[in-house]
């Protein structure tokens, strides 16, 4: 038996067997599971009373319980449900009733402000009182979605893959996926279509060219361990004339650091540091900082860029409750912009970041999500308070900027002005932005297999525009996001002089191997002057991609 997969995380692995979680997506579990999760509050508050020592006890308990069946509250929640994730309508619902509660000038009053906070937390926690199967080591997971939490969580186990009718490869889960070597495979339906596996089915998950098969007819033996993915070639740091082309990885923790190593990684172009927080579970502090930046460093001996946290939109992270309650996430409070709401949170990472650094280890960091002029100085200026308080030179670092917004393609010689000292261009989101399709959604520019779209035509002209000007700025750019990753964007990249290129790991050796071979074919300023002569229309561009 065998099934057409989408790839979302490349990798063969055959799986000793297959377990079925989570068949629907936690919301529509959720929503339909709220009133049970509130029946099983009720029944924890009911034993809770039972064993109550004293009166004082048992009235608290019960003020509580009424709390809980306030049919105000309920109805509150249940208007929120129909537009947000229950957890969050509790959540938010409760704060609205706590605030108005310690507005109140009666103590008493004022104090069942936390009493209903503890009620919701309560009502959250039953939600999780589902049992999922056990996950065994090697297992491929079958579900209907998956989370970057679920991603760090299984790798842990380790899983062998991963089978989901949900997402597209620009998700973080699966960037996150990619670097640690789990393919994943999309399936439409897959819950429903693959009901028959089970922990004993072998299964062979090729997340190289899309399908899976399964069956005792194969007469797989299930293997022992799940085979590491390992790289194919591993090859040195690019060297053409005077140039050198640096290709890095980005990584969102320390074993990915480690792993960058062996796939040949330059260094690390962008380390997702919010991820360091999902996968803590926490917002880990300035010490707990320190250490996990350090560890990085420790694992990599070639140049580091930092982001600082990019949290918001398509990062929001489990442990803390959305930011804001918008229509548009992606357009609202997220990177940069949330430091202007929580400047602690940017200060006790640059504080952290420069604790890590050392003068034989300079530190390249950078903010995400930059729009404007202002944003871009007051992170700046948070960042040299922050040296000045810990008396540490500004010459170990350098500060720079993630190009992820249109705007600031029109800012470079304002932020050059300002002291940016490079850029790194996020094209996930410059392309999201710049051509209004949601990065998760909808294929992105570039495909080796897909047709070039008149699209991807003007984003290729944008991203000149925007060499051209940081070049004649001075601004060193580079390039962070997955478009770096398909080799004839990366060669259009390097014809751009854009020399440092950052990307998933296990398209390193790839990327390498294809440059070396055209730049060795072709001489740089060649591959330049066909870059200019084909963006001249869109049929030239079309037919230079082709040949490319
Ligand atoms: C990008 O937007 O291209 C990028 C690298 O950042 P992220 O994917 O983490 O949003
Ligand atoms: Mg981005």
């Amino acid at each position: 038996m065998h099934w057409q997969a989408e790839i979302l995380s490349p990798g063969v692995v055959w799986a000793s067997g297959a377990v079925i979680i989570r068949p629907e997506t936690p919301e529509t579990k959720d929503n339909a599971h709220w009133r049970e999760a509130h029946a099983r509050a009720q029944a924890r508050l009911d034993t809770i009373a039972t064993k109550t020592q004293t009166d004082t006890d048992r009235a608290i308990v019960e003020a509580q319980i009424a709390m809980l069946n306030d049919p105000e509250w309920l109805t509150r929640v249940e208007n929120l449900v129909a537009t947000m994730p229950p957890r969050q309508a509790i959540i938010e619902s409760a704060e609205e009733f706590a605030i108005t509660l310690e507005q109140l000038a009666d103590p008493y009053l004022k104090q069942r402000a936390q009493d209903i906070r503890e009620v919701a937390d309560l009502w959250c926690q039953a939600f999780s009182d589902w049992t999922e199967p056990m996950i065994r080591p090697g297992m491929a997971v079958v579900t209907a979605s998956v989370s970057v939490h679920d991603i760090l969580q299984w790798a842990d186990i380790p899983i062998a893959a991963i089978i989901c009718e949900q997402g597209s490869p620009l998700m973080h889960a699966f960037l996150i996926a990619q670097n640690l070597g789990i393919p994943v495979l999309k399936l439409s339906s897959a819950v429903a279509n693959l009901q028959s596996l089970n922990a004993d089915t072998p299964i062979k998950i090729d997340a190289d060219r899309g399908y899976i098969e399964f069956g005792t007819e194969l007469g797989l033996e299930p293997p022992s361990t799940p085979p590491a993915p390992r790289p194919d070639v591993v090859l040195d740091t690019l060297h053409v004339g005077h140039v050198t082309v640096e290709v890095m990885a980005n990584i969102s923790s320390v074993p990915e650091a480690t792993r960058s190593q062996a796939f040949g990684a330059d260094g690390v172009g962008l380390v997702r540091t919010e991820f360091l927080l999902e996968s803590a579970g926490h917002l880990l502090s300035q010490d707990e900082q320190v250490d996990v930046y350090r560890q990085i460093l420790h694992e990599v001996p070639g140049p580091v860029t930092f982001r600082t946290f990019d949290i918001g939109s398509d990062k929001s992270l489990s442990f803390l409750p959305s930011l804001a309650q918008e229509p548009n996430p992606a357009l609202g409070q997220r990177g940069a912009r949330v430091y202007l709401q929580y400047p602690d949170l940017l200060r006790t990472q640059l504080m952290a970041l420069a604790l890590a650094a050392s003068n034989n280890r300079h530190l390249s960091v950078m903010f995400p999500m930059i729009s404007n002029l202002e944003e871009w100085q007051y992170c700046r200026n948070m960042a040299l308070q922050v040296l000045r308080e810990l008396n540490l030179p500004n010459s170990w670092f350098h500060w720079g900027l993630m190009m992820e917004v249109p705007s600031v393609a029109f800012l470079i010689p304002e932020l050059s002005q300002a002291q940016a000292q490079f850029g790194s261009i996020g094209t996930n989101d410059l392309y999201q932005y710049f051509v209004a399709q949601d990065r998760e959604k909808t294929p992105q520019v570039i495909s080796n297999s897909e047709a070039i779209s008149t699209e991807a035509y003007a984003f290729a002209k944008f991203l000149k525009d925007i060499a051209s000007q940081a070049h004649h700025q001075k601004i060193p750019l580079s390039v962070c996001g997955q478009l770096a990753s398909e080799p004839k964007w990366a060669l259009f990249l390097i014809a751009l002089k854009i020399y440092r290129l950052s990307m998933s790991m296990s398209s390193i050796p790839k990327i390498k191997e294809y440059l070396s071979h055209r730049i060795q074919d072709d001489t740089l300023v060649n591959i330049e002057r066909q870059v200019s002569t084909a963006l001249s229309s869109y049929q030239q561009f079309v037919q230079w991609m082709n040949e490319a």
